[in-house]
């Protein structure tokens, strides 16, 4: 309100006066307006979020507000209305702030200042932050610019590129398909991985489709066969509302095998990882057939067979369905390794695992290889034992026939033990056992056979076993003797020389037969050492004998396998300085057999010494008459199961062949177990050189020798004839 005068004016005030007085109000209200909007405006621009400055047409600034001052760091002294354009920018450069010069940044400008368009520019300030600048030009030929610090807002975005930028990088370099799919299972990520496994056009699989839809394509394709994919996509449906994975393997039409995995994820919706694994599972089954096969001959191995076993022993007490358990075993397979090579030995493996094979009924019996040479085979469902025997029968035939190995015949014979149970057992160690004990007989009594197992070869074998561990320390304990038995002349009735028998004194076991423990020592390798004390304590015990008495020494086939028996005999007459023609070695057939070479080259070595060669026990083991020809003896020793027989005709007659053979190729004849008086008679006519046997004397200590003088003088002289 107005204050009153005191005084009122005496002029009349006229229209024109009160014209002016109203105009003059308006002016006055007109500013009051003004000034109050400009407050509002001022306090608008400073409550603002951005930065705001206004410039005129002369480029000074009109206004600006304090977060204008505060982004650019500009001092509020300096930076007043009224200021130019180009002298904020010179004070930003001077305080550090701008990273331009002046210059270049108002050349910068001066391209949006001159123009009427809005424009939006970034400038990267000194210390790194990024400030957005929207330049609006003003009615007035002026600008507005509204600033923005975006560092940060620009930081996020990077970080979110190359977030984006390293996922695209993982989705697109996974060795698995992969899609992920919204909470309404439609597909928002697909690899091109997944693409690539099925084989698909990038159109068949495409963005917004359900996984039913997918599967369906699948289907009708042809590469599911026989997918129920409406059931499938409920099935996955169920699976990731529960937040459970969902994982199966499909089979491909073209053979693959794909793993798939469905993975709920926390957003809603899930993920689908696709994954070849065809060679994995190749790689799995083959490792599974090698953990359960003979790698060689790809027959199953002890491990399976053990199962199959197992299996069959349940059922047999189940249903009594009786099953026999063979095991098989090649005889000298040794030999065929050392002489031929290991990939023939391998090769003949092969062959016999085919023709095992081959003699069984594949849907029910089951082979396997246990090892080496070893062989088992189960075979259900028999009526009788004897159908097992069959079985042997036929194997023994098949396998027994020759193998083409590179082109050269090999001849391999086979042992076969059986079992049957449930009689011989209920148990896969049992029957396993048992089956080994009758191989073993098989083997001790010829090979190239099959045994049934009977009780007392268990009792047999664990007699055996016990005899091997006394004789281990036979030797270092002192407990061998020799005993010698004479040989008479037959023509003269003198005493030629003496046969060396082993004897054991066992502590335990009283004297043990050499036909016992002779046998288990070959096989415990204990044979070396003791033939060689032999060797060596005969030799020299034969060396003070008179008038060059012979001493005959036995020697075991397996003391020629091993290759030291020159070396061994040589080292014996050396020590005892024995004359060598004064040495018979006594071998047998079995020495004979198997590696002919080294027999031959044994035997010439031996002869070139000067040491004699006699073949002992001739007429029990394979006879063979060509032996004879074939490698240098001379002697031969006839068993003394023919001069037992001496008195059956044939006997007779075989006597007198084989001394009328021996004696054309220069070989002199000896005639073992001579009792009676009649048969040195009957021999002596038949044209045997020699004699041995109880009648002449039996085997004795050296000592005993020489006893009484009876015996002195028969060394000297003739005996009786
Ligand atoms: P062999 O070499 O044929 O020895 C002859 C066997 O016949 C001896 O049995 C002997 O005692 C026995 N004998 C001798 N005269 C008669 C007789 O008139 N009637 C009967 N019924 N038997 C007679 P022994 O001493 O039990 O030896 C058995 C076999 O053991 C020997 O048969 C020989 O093959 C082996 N042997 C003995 N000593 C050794 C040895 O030092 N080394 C090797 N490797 N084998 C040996
Ligand atoms: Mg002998
Ligand atoms: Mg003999």
């Amino acid at each position: 309100m107005r204050a009153k005068s005191p005084n009122p004016p005496t002029r009349i005030r006229t229209k024109v006066d009160r014209d002016c007085d109203r105009q003059e109000e308006a002016l006055r209200q007109g500013g009051n307006e003004l000034r109050a909007q400009n407050e509002r405006f001022v306090a608008a621009v400073e409550t603002m979020s951005h930065g705001l400055a206004m410039f005129d047409a002369d480029e000074r600034m009109i206004i600006c507000n304090r977060y204008y001052l505060q982004i650019f760091r500009l001092d509020p002294d300096v930076i007043k209305p009224g200021v130019f354009f180009l002298d904020i920018l010179r004070h930003s450069v001077d305080i550090g702030v701008a990273s331009q010069s002046a210059e270049e940044l108002y050349a910068y400008r001066q391209e949006f200042i001159g123009s009427c368009r809005p424009a939006t520019y970034e400038e990267v300030l000194a210390d790194g932050r990024v400030i957005t600048i929207t330049h609006r030009p003003t009615a007035e030929g002026g600008w507005v610019s509204v600033y923005e610090d975006v560092t940060e807002k620009r930081r996020v975005e990077q970080a979110l590129i190359e977030q984006i930028r390293r996922f695209d990088a993982a989705l697109g370099n996974m060795s698995q398909g992969l899609l992920m799919f919204d909470a309404d299972a439609r597909l928002i990520v697909r690899n091109d991985r997944f693409l690539d496994i099925y084989r698909f056009g990038p159109e068949l699989v495409t963005i917004g489709q359900t996984y039913a839809e997918i599967l369906g394509r699948l289907s009708a394709l042809g590469i599911y066969p026989g997918l129920d994919a409406e059931r499938e996509a409920r099935i996955i449906g169920a699976a990731m509302e529960a937040g459970r994975t969902y994982s199966v393997q499909r089979e491909l039409s073209d053979g693959r095998t794909i793993a798939v995995s469905h993975r709920p994820v926390a957003s809603g919706g899930w993920v689908s990882t696709f994954e070849d694994v065809t060679e994995r599972r190749q790689a799995e089954t083959r490792i599974l057939h090698m953990a359960h096969h003979d790698g060689l001959t790809d027959l199953s191995n002890r491990v399976v067979f053990r199962e199959r076993l197992e299996q069959a022993a349940a059922a047999v007490q189940r249903d009594n369905y009786p099953f026999a358990v063979l095991s098989v075993d090649l005889d000298r397979f040794k030999s065929v390794n050392d002489t031929l090579g290991h990939p023939a030995g391998d090769a003949l493996l092969k062959s016999v695992a085919e023709r095992l094979r081959g003699c069984l009924r594949a849907s029910t019996d089951a082979a396997a290889r246990l090892g080496g040479d070893e062989f088992a085979i189960l075979q259900p469902g028999i009526s009788t034992p004897q159908d097992a025997g069959t079985l042997a029968a036929r194997l023994i035939e098949t396998i027994g026939r020759p193998h083409e190995l590179d082109g050269r015949q090999v001849t391999v014979g086979v042992s076969i033990g059986i079992a049957v149970a449930p009689m011989d057992g209920d148990n896969p160690d049992q029957l396993l056992k048992n089956a080994d004990l009758a191989l073993y007989r098989a083997k001790r009594e010829g090979r190239n056979t099959y045994r049934f197992f009977e009780a007392e070869m268990d009792a047999t074998v664990r007699s055996r076993r016990e005899l091997e561990i006394d004789l281990r320390g036979a030797l270092l304990r002192g407990e061998f003797e020799l005993h010698y038995q004479p040989i008479q002349d037959l023509g003269s009735g003198r005493i030629n020389g003496c046969e060396a028998l082993l004897r054991w004194c066992c502590p335990k076991r009283g004297l043990v037969s050499p036909a016992d423990f002779i046998p288990v020592a070959e096989e415990a390798n204990l044979i070396g050492p003791i033939g060689q004390w032999v060797l060596d304590h005969a030799c020299t015990v034969a060396a003070g004998w008179p008038d060059r008495k012979r001493i005959a020494v036995n020697v075991s086939a397996v003391q020629f396998q091993n290759g030291l028996l020159s070396q061994n005999v040589l080292s014996a007459i050396a020590s005892s300085g024995l004359s060598p023609d004064r040495l018979i070695l006594e071998i047998t057939e079995t020495s004979l057999l198997g590696e002919s070479e080294l027999v031959a080259h044994t035997l010439m070595q031996l002869r070139s010494m000067g040491v004699r060669i006699a073949l002992d026990d001739f007429g029990t083991g394979y006879s063979s008459l060509s032996y004879l020809k074939r490698f240098p003896f001379d002697t031969l020793k006839i068993d003394r199961s023919f001069v037992r027989d001496l008195d059956d005709v044939d006997t007779a007659a075989i006597v007198r062949a084989i001394v009328g053979l021996a004696g054309r190729l220069g070989i002199s004849v000896t005639a073992e177990g001579v009792e009676t008086a009649a048969q040195r008679s009957k021999l002596k006519r038949l044209g045997c050189n020699e004699a041995q046997g109880f009648l002449i004397g039996a085997p004795m200590p050296e000592a005993e020798l020489f006893q009484d003088r009876r015996r002195r003088r028969s060394w000297l002289k003739a005996l009786p004839k």
